[in-house]
């Protein structure tokens, strides 16, 4: 079966998650409301992963609405994406780096997703001509490479991967592409069933550095058939990276972190990125973990990592920058460290904050909150 229409085996209506799942009356007409606010797409294979066992099942939770979302706390754009966009889907915020949103479609809708306010819903943000993307990238030569991103990049037809690939190949201020998908983890069949993607994949990574940044949180994710998406994409010349999301419930628990690092470095995916989850309306109340208690559990992975897997930064995607979320002072403050800035003068700037326990993020001054 191509992967198209497996994919009209996904799960997105209350009525076929009552056929996999028991739900009350109360449950139902709950997980109702959630879903016209905020879609539910989970694939078959995804589904699979679940355990049903378990009330508290980690892939569970990251697919399945829960009431939660409702809470109204928290924002729809937490990093200033509207600010740094400069034409419809192009983010120019770090100098060197373009972001293209390609789409609004995922294989899967993360419960967890930053991006709650686009994915499966609106348009309106996204790139529509790949030649404007290109126009605005080859004008600015001082950056040197684009994350083509969404929504999953890799749920564009392959016509559209074709068309950014043989575009901004030609670019020549850049120095390599990046894709932004999620698809080795929620829907590796899109890549081990189509020989069309991977022949693009080969042929263009021939001509530029092809980078596709991945998102696996848990290491039940590192199944045999993700393991062989990232392989094959590793075969025909694609360095996949990831970058994992800190969630409660899902890695809070340093053994379960450290494994994924460890599965991952195991399969040739460095890991470089541990993101601390954004006061996203319908995910802050439920998934965000304080930054105390956050990097005391990145820490801990850590120590159980050789050199590759210690190299993965804990960071957060604030308006302002990139900022690493360093650890603890011996005087109780935290201590943060600008890894990308969006001003100048913010480069490399290191600082401290007085942290409350129950602190999960800092405001626009910097402070936490
Ligand atoms: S795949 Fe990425 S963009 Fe899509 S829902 Fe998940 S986190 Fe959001």
């Amino acid at each position: 079966m191509a992967w198209q229409e497996e994919l009209k085996n996904s799960i997105t209506t209350v009525e076929q998650l009552c056929e996999k799942v028991k739900l009350t009356t109360e449950e139902r007409e709950k997980y109702g409301k959630i879903i016209s606010q905020y879609p539910m797409f989970i694939t078959p294979y995804y589904f699979s992963l679940i355990d049903p066992d378990d009330p508290n099942d980690p892939i569970a939770r990251m697919c399945i609405p829960s009431e939660s979302e409702l809470l109204q706390e928290g924002s729809f754009d937490t990093s200033g994406e509207a600010s740094n966009t400069m034409q419809k889907g192009v983010q120019h915020k770090y100098r060197q780096t373009a972001l293209i949103l390609s789409t609004n479609v995922c294989a899967m809708y993360c419960r967890h997703c930053f991006r709650k306010r686009l994915v499966g819903l609106s348009n309106a943000e996204l790139n529509e001509q790949v030649d404007e993307a290109t126009a605005y990238v080859r004008n600015h030569p001082e950056i040197t490479n684009v994350l083509i991103s969404g929504g999953d990049s890799l749920m564009n037809p392959n016509e559209i991967i074709a068309r950014y690939l043989e575009e901004f190949c030609k670019v020549s201020n850049l120095d390599f592409i990046r894709f932004g998908s999620r698809v080795p983890v929620t829907f590796p069949q899109r890549i081990y069933e189509d020989d069309g993607l991977l022949s693009l994949f080969s042929k263009y990574a021939r001509i530029k550095p092809i980078y596709l940044v991945t998102q696996f949180n848990h290491p039940r994710e590192l199944t045999p058939e993700a393991i062989k998406a990232v392989q094959m994409l590793q075969a025909r010349g694609i360095q996949v990276r990831n970058q994992t999301v800190l969630l409660r419930g899902i890695n809070d628990d340093p053994a379960v972190l450290g494994e994924l690092l460890r599965g991952l470095t195991r399969i040739e995916v460095v890991p470089y990125y541990i993101f601390q989850c954004r006061p996203v309306k319908g995910v802050k109340g439920h998934f965000q973990i304080p930054l105390q208690e956050g990097v005391r559990i990145v820490d801990a992975a850590k120590a159980l990592q050789n050199g590759l897997g210690k190299g993965v930064r804990f960071v957060m995607s604030h308006p302002l920058g990139k900022i690493e979320i360093i650890g603890e002072a011996d005087d109780g403050r935290m201590i943060f460290k600008f890894h990308q800035n969006k001003y100048p003068e913010d480069a490399s700037r290191i600082f401290f904050a007085d942290i409350d326990t129950g602190s999960t993020w800092l405001d626009e001054k910097l402070n936490a909150i």
